[in-house]
């Protein structure tokens, strides 16, 4: 058959107009590394987000859908130490031999989570440090060239533009942190470890220290008295969970909540940038 029916008879069948560049099909967990993914990959990729906005990697359930797309994805970019506790299933059951499998914490210097989140004993919330961000860019980096060599050179360029933003942003946010007048506060859920280890902040007290685990009366009244004794009266809640909890928690200490956000994917923080510009505003407003 000539070209140009092919062309035709595949535009019939399927509804689309067939594309001969093929693009590197790349799945990635959650919002932040879709995100990256586009950052590297530009037009060249086609990323799809496993997680819906506003779900909790911690509490997921794989779809049959996500099988589906991974056995026809190129790329599989997850967190890894723990967090996907359900990806090495559906990787499984997905039997894609030719799939690269990008694991962001891979040589990452991890933290001991100290709040047996989930049962597992390393923290998984890596990305919430910019610099530790800008090593996932270069692991994406090379797996975009590994799937597709011929556009290494647009792969590369990209990366490194965006580790540029990414050190801009670390820059920024060093210097906000300097002019806070406390650096202790109290978060919903262990995620923010690598954030406070990076600027110099410390989280004092985590109300749900096991994710869809409710603080028993004990643990809340310690919360309670931890808000106290900080100078600025703040509970941060996560969009991610229910925030009853927080609002009764502020109630009793006198609190003011405000959100924190460490996954994003939704308005106003789609990207990493505004998800992490966002959450900085948040953290200032409360500490400054
Ligand atoms: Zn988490």
């Amino acid at each position: 058959m000539k070209p140009l029916i092919l062309f035709v008879l595949a535009f019939f069948l399927t509804g689309v107009v067939p594309s001969y560049a093929e693009k590197t099909k790349v799945i990635a967990s959650i919002a932040p590394l879709a995100d990256f993914a586009r950052q590297v990959g530009g037009e060249k990729v086609d990323v799809k987000l496993l997680l819906p906005p506003g779900a909790s990697p911690h509490t997921y359930e794989p779809t049959p859908r996500a099988i589906q797309d991974i056995s026809n994805a190129g790329v599989f970019i997850k967190i890894g130490s723990g967090l996907e506790f359900w990806a090495e299933k559906i990787i499984k059951a997905a039997a894609n031999k030719k799939l690269i499998i990008v694991d962001s914490s891979s040589g990452v210097s991890l933290l001991r989570d100290p709040h047996s989140h989930g049962h597992r004993s390393a923290d998984p919330h890596i990305w919430l440090d910019p610099f530790i961000a800008s090593g996932i860019i270069t692991k994406i980096e090379n797996a975009f060239i590994k799937a597709d060599p011929e556009n290494s050179e647009h792969y590369r360029l990209n990366a490194s533009q965006y580790r540029e933003k990414l050190s801009e942003l670390d820059t920024e946010i060093s210097g906000r942190v300097k002019e806070f007048s406390t650096k202790e506060y109290v978060t919903f859920h262990p995620a923010w470890n690598y954030f406070s280890r990076r600027y110099g902040l410390q989280v004092a007290a985590v109300i749900e220290e096991s994710p869809g685990k409710e603080p028993g009366p004990k643990h809340m009244q310690k919360i309670i008295k931890k808000i106290k004794a900080i100078g600025k009266k703040v509970v941060f809640v996560e969009p991610q969970f229910n925030p009853k909890i927080a609002e009764v928690i502020a109630k009793e200490s006198g609190a003011k909540v405000l959100y924190l956000d460490p996954i994003g994917g939704q308005k106003g923080r789609e990207t990493y940038l505004d998800l992490m510009k966002y959450n900085i505003s948040a953290i200032e407003k409360a500490m400054k």
